[in-house]
């Protein structure tokens, strides 16, 4: 039986198998190799790190685990997890079953992406979610914001440190009067109506066409799909979630820790802050947490 099974072995997974084989227990990392960041050819704001294929960063962390012997990475998908505290089980879909005392979630969550003719084609590349992750290399140039909640509306202001050239699409919402006169004094342009289809010559887009069939030229979009988790296991195993604007997190408290004794969960699918920095910090402490856990 090992000490810890880790579902997800990415940016947090790897973060909390790091500190637990630090600490000599035996770890199982069970991983399907598709982190969210996979469509961007290059990941940005993690110190050491600035600017890497989020490929490259991965396989430099499973190289340093390598040496660690009690930790054991294997390729495939946890389908079914049960058990409690000192007595877990994992089902693999290859058909093999682990045991251990501990659980550590992080397996993520996948973005829905719209029904919107080209989004998926350049999601991470110039259809993108965080100023913070890739708006530097778009500074000064046009941008567009598809309205997904009434955060939308205070983006332009988060936006101003990089460009001044805004437009928000609607996308069929209403937007109040006093809000429209607030975007305008700030010189952010309201496109109104359905986003239907976005130009682009590999990934690279150049416009968004609108239902009325207006046409708006840009350089990149910013959007915000729903998101959800990418495996259902907090729902096999009776977790409380938490809703964000976004979808649902799993719960957890300062420790990591799920609503259940001895099941920990770290990185994006507990936080409603996505960046890589959060999922390793979180993915350590869940980790940390998880071996001080079985200390007797
Ligand atoms: C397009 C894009 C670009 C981004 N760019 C940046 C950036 O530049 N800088 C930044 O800080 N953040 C960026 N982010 C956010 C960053 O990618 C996430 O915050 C980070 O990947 C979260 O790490 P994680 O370990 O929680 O989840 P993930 O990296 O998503 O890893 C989850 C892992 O779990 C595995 N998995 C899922 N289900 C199962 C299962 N049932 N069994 C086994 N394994 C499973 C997956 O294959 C995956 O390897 C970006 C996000 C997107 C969408």
């Amino acid at each position: 039986m090992d000490d810890v099974i880790i579902v997800g072995g990415s940016f947090a997974g790897l973060a909390a198998a790091l500190n637990l084989g630090r600490a000599r227990r035996q770890v199982t990392i069970v991983d399907t190799g598709l982190p969210r960041n996979r469509y961007a050819s290059n990941a940005h704001g993690l110190l050491g790190h600035d600017g890497k294929p989020p490929s490259e960063i991965l396989a430099e962390a499973r190289a340093q685990l390598a040496p660690y012997e009690t930790v054991r990475f294997l390729k495939a998908r946890a389908a079914s997890a049960s058990g409690g505290a000192d007595d877990f089980a994992i089902l693999t879909d290859d058909g093999e079953t682990l045991r251990a005392r501990r659980l550590l979630l992080s397996y993520g969550i996948a973005d829905q992406f719209p029904d919107i003719e080209g989004f998926a084609e350049c999601w991470g590349k110039s259809v993108i979610h965080c100023p913070y992750c890739h708006g530097f290399e778009y500074a000064g140039q046009s941008w567009g914001l598809v309205y997904s909640t009434p955060m939308s509306l205070h983006a332009p202001l988060l936006y101003s440190d990089w460009t001044d050239k805004v437009t928000l699409f609607t996308d069929g919402n209403d937007i109040p009067e006093a809000e429209r006169s607030k975007l305008d004094k700030r010189g952010v342009k309201l496109v109104e109506g359905k986003v239907i289809s976005i130009q682009h010559e590999g990934g690279q887009l150049s416009s968004v066409t609108t239902a009325d069939g207006a046409v708006t030229m840009l350089d990149a979009l910013f959007a915000h799909p729903r998101i959800r988790p990418s495996a259902d296991l907090h729902t096999q195993l009776g977790l409380e979630t938490v809703e964000t604007p976004f979808g649902i997190a799993v719960q957890v408290d300062d420790k990591q820790k799920t609503s259940r004794n001895g099941i920990y969960a770290a990185g994006d699918l507990v936080s409603p802050m996505h960046s890589l920095t959060i999922a390793i910090y979180t993915g350590a402490m869940a980790g940390v947490n998880a071996q001080q856990s079985m200390l007797v």
